[in-house]
């Protein structure tokens, strides 16, 4: 996944003036697991359990989930391990749901949404990453909150979780931090006050541009629309970050812009210190970054920020790296 020696790389970067941006890992199974960590990943910043089960007709059992988790987590043992919560529905369809037929899935019964409407589902999910994350440094991400009720519901149905293990002797790892996506503008513009019930924050800014710019990601038309770059997506994460940072709640990018070396440094400069994609981008963010300070990147971002669309954006990034 990179071209560096394995153990070469420690998760981190140092910008020009010393400032640390951490590399984790977006994943989505045991191999990318092991890839991650073999190409140096400090974490695993979004493991995707949805897109362990795409194929499935019949639903995972409890101890199944588990078994599959654990072999992850043992990926990244001693590790921060972020564990998202089912993010199906939308452009996510698992057989075994049986999800209604929705006219605009996008905006339908998805994500925590979906979670919600079945606690069941939602809370045998808890209770096999509980198990799965003993002895490993776990935490649970919501996806596609967009208001603060279902961060609350969230977390009670983990306290259940947590209770029938209890209750039954089983070892788990308790507590665990919770945190959400920052992927809906709601929740993004209520960032001050989602910080009340999160422990943390990642930004995802594949849905988060959808939702803003209202262009559907992955429209083979809309490509240029649906950009990140867009300054409406780069002034919502400048307000996240400045709600965490007042908070002082940890906010990371998640989505595919943390991947994207036009984006990223673009990020970097709004105050993002820790991003996760794909371990295969990670050289190509480290290029992007290589040589620039923290005031640079700052310089570049502001610009990003007043101009009309994402091209412009992108091009104030693109001229600062010209030499002269
Ligand atoms: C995102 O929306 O940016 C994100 C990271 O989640 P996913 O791509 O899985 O929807
Ligand atoms: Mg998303």
């Amino acid at each position: 996944a990179s071209r560096r020696p394995p153990g070469a790389r420690d998760g981190r970067l140092r910008l020009a003036c010393g400032r640390e941006v951490e590399l984790w890992a977006n994943v989505a199974g045991p191999s990318d697991a092991r890839a991650a960590r073999e190409a140096g990943a400090l974490g695993i910043g979004l493991l995707r359990t949805e897109m362990l089960f795409l194929d499935r007709v019949d639903e995972p059992g409890e101890d199944e989930q588990a078994e599959l988790l654990a072999e992850i987590f043992a990926a990244f043992a001693g590790a921060p391990i972020v564990v998202r919560t089912l993010d199906a529905g939308g452009d996510k369809a698992l057989p075994y749901l049986e999800l209604d037929a929705e006219t605009n899935p996008s905006l339908g019964v998805r994500g925590v949404r979906l979670s919600l409407a079945r606690p069941a589902l939602l809370e045998a999910q808890l209770r096999a990453i509980l198990v799965a994350g003993r002895g490993h440094d776990i935490r649970v991400l919501v996806p596609m909150v967009s208001i603060a009720a279902e961060v609350s519901a969230v977390r009670a149905a983990l306290e259940r979780a947590h209770e029938a293990l209890a209750a039954m002797g089983a070892a788990h790892r308790w507590p665990v931090a919770t945190g959400i996506m920052v992927e809906v503008p709601s929740a993004a513009l209520m960032a001050e006050r989602l910080a009340r019930q999160a422990d943390f924050f990642s930004i995802g800014t594949n849905d988060l541009t959808q939702h803003t710019l209202a262009a559907e990601r992955g429209h083979p038309r809309l490509h240029a629309l649906a950009d990140p770059a867009h300054p409406a997506v780069l002034r919502l994460v400048r307000g996240v970050v400045e709600a965490g940072h007042a908070a002082k709640r940890p906010v990371s990018v998640c989505g595919e812009a943390a991947g994207d070396p036009g984006v990223a440094p673009l990020l970097v400069g709004l105050g993002i210190t820790r991003l996760s994609m794909c371990a295969s981008a990670f050289d190509a963010v480290e290029d992007a970054l290589a040589g620039a300070s923290f005031a640079d990147l700052s310089a570049i971002a502001e610009a990003a920020l007043a101009v009309d669309d994402a091209a412009a954006a992108r091009a104030a990034r693109a001229a600062a790296r010209r030499p002269g």
